[in-house]
């Protein structure tokens, strides 16, 4: 039998030395075509005595390829092979959604690429949000793929909104996050907590995105556990309300034109929404500075000092905390889509990263070492994705609980952050640099394993599922 070499690319070659074992003029020739230059750069790679001590008993055939090989010109190996471009939809996610849902992905995907990526590196530095893409994004026409007109949802409205989200936080975590609380928690908050009125008056126009909604409901000393300890009140007087309070974190907050502000009724002591117009007096928002996350996302600070709302534009039909934790509910899974897009943006960064540099005459991509890396962020995307995708065919059907959701945010939140980390590292110092783009996936986790319930709050939802035993304090 003949000895089978495999190299590194997979290919075999065997020693099949048929007749003469000496140098042919033939080859000499083609060896004397051999550039100097393109030598010198092989013998920093490979042990040239060695192979040539070898080549001298190699058949006419087989010097003929090597000299082929050597000069760049011959059969296969030596060929510059084109590598392959990153992809993190790795089991073609993609191939088991409709065309629609395809053409979306594409128009978000190029939106991202095109009108997202070139500026969001400098709103990223000024902490603030480029408003200017709120018309681009009216024009992509993404909220009727998730909503109806009437406050209802599209059949396959989780999915669709979830590949949106994939898509944005590919490139950028914040574009996704805006998008999330108008289009998820705000507009949610009206369809699900509104009465006919407030749906035909609102949804429309927050369809269009005229008008940017916001969501208030945690407060400086109620995160985890503002669903029993909300201290901002609300006291009827007359046809308005009186609202005291704070509230923490709120997203689009200092532009918004409509904030739902959640408030417990100081006569039934039950959390009702109430809608905050822009400019109303006593509604004061300060932006709040520093954040090493999300900063294209201006998150406010709401100071709420005896402010007056009509009762028209408090939430009619929304009159206990069971419709906040509703419209936390519809919302969750998509939050989980955020950790898979954010993953999938690292992981494409580092794939790309490991194709090109070079450290000791080697692109870092041929370390097994950093091969690991590659190979275990993407099965941590790939079981992201493939869970979300379930999720969100679960909550299309009817069928999604709120531990299915709570599992997936756990999971994809600290896979995502486990990923992130993985992709930064492979970057080297240059991770740390805004402009390599995968230091801000790698802040941007933090937030994404914070918000829409902590990772211990969502592991006590489903922990007490499947117990039975609530471990809740
Ligand atoms: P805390 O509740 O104080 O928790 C601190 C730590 O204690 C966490 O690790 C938590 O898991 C742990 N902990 C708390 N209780 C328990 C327990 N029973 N058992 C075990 N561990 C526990 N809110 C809005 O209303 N609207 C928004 O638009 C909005 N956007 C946000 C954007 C960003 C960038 C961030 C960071 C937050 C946002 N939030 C928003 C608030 C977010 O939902 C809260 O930060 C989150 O609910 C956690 O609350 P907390 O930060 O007060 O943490």
């Amino acid at each position: 039998m003949q000895p089978v070499a495999t190299d590194p690319a997979g290919q075999t070659f065997s020693d099949q030395a048929s007749g003469s074992q000496h140098f042919s003029t033939q080859s000499l020739g083609a060896l004397a075509g051999i550039d100097p230059q393109k030598l010198a750069q092989l013998a920093q790679k490979i042990d040239l005595p060695a192979l040539l001590n070898a080549a001298s008993g190699m058949s006419a055939a087989q010097l003929g390829q090597l000299s082929g090989m050597l000069a760049g010109q011959g059969g296969g190996a030596a060929k510059k092979r084109e590598l392959p471009a990153p992809n993190g939809d790795f089991y073609s996610v993609m191939d088991t959604l409709s065309d629609r849902q395809r053409d979306i992905a594409s128009r978000v995907r190029r939106f991202m690429e095109t009108e997202v990526a070139p500026i969001m590196n400098e709103y990223w530095q000024r902490d603030e949000f480029p408003q200017q893409l709120i018309p681009r994004m009216r024009d992509l026409n993404l909220m009727r793929e998730i909503w109806n007109e009437d406050g209802s949802r599209t059949p396959d409205a989780s999915v669709t909104e979830g590949i949106i989200i994939m898509e944005m936080c590919r490139i950028d975590v914040s574009t996704a996050v805006f998008f999330g609380v108008h289009a998820g928690l705000a507009l949610a908050s009206v369809a699900l907590g509104g009465d006919e009125a407030q749906r035909a008056e609102l949804i429309p126009r927050m369809l269009d995105m005229d008008l940017v909604g916001a969501f208030g409901l945690t407060e400086p000393e109620g995160g985890s556990q503002v669903s029993r300890g909300m201290h901002t009140t609300a006291r009827r007087d007359g046809d308005t309300w009186v609202l005291n309070g704070e509230k923490k974190w709120i997203g689009n907050s200092t532009f918004a034109d409509v904030t739902v502000i959640w408030a417990r009724d100081v006569a039934d002591d039950q959390v009702k929404g109430f809608l905050l117009r822009k400019g109303t007096l006593g509604f004061h928002v300060e932006k709040i500075q520093g954040k090493i996350a999300l900063r294209l996302v201006e998150n406010g600070h709401i100071t709420l000092t005896d402010c007056r709302v009509q009762e028209a534009d408090r939430l009619q039909n929304a009159n206990s905390f069971r419709t906040t934790a509703d419209v936390l509910r519809l919302t969750r899974a998509g939050v989980a889509w955020q950790g898979v897009g954010c993953a999938m943006g690292a992981y494409e960064l580092a794939l790309k990263y490991a194709q090109t540099r070079r450290q000791f005459g080697k692109k870092i991509g041929e370390f097994q070492l950093i091969q690991s890396h590659l190979v275990h962020m993407l099965g941590n995307l790939t079981a992201m994705q493939t869970m979300c995708l379930r999720l969100s065919g679960m909550e299309d059907a009817g069928q999604m609980r709120d531990e299915h959701a709570a599992l997936a945010k756990v999971f994809t939140a600290a896979r995502c952050r486990e990923t992130v980390a993985l992709a930064r590292e492979t970057f080297g110092g240059n991770g740390i640099l805004l402009e390599y783009g995968v230091a801000k996936h790698f802040c941007d986790t933090e937030a994404i394993y914070s918000y829409e319930g902590t990772n211990e709050i969502n592991t006590l939802v489903v922990g007490r599922a499947v117990s039975g035993l609530s471990a809740f304090v």
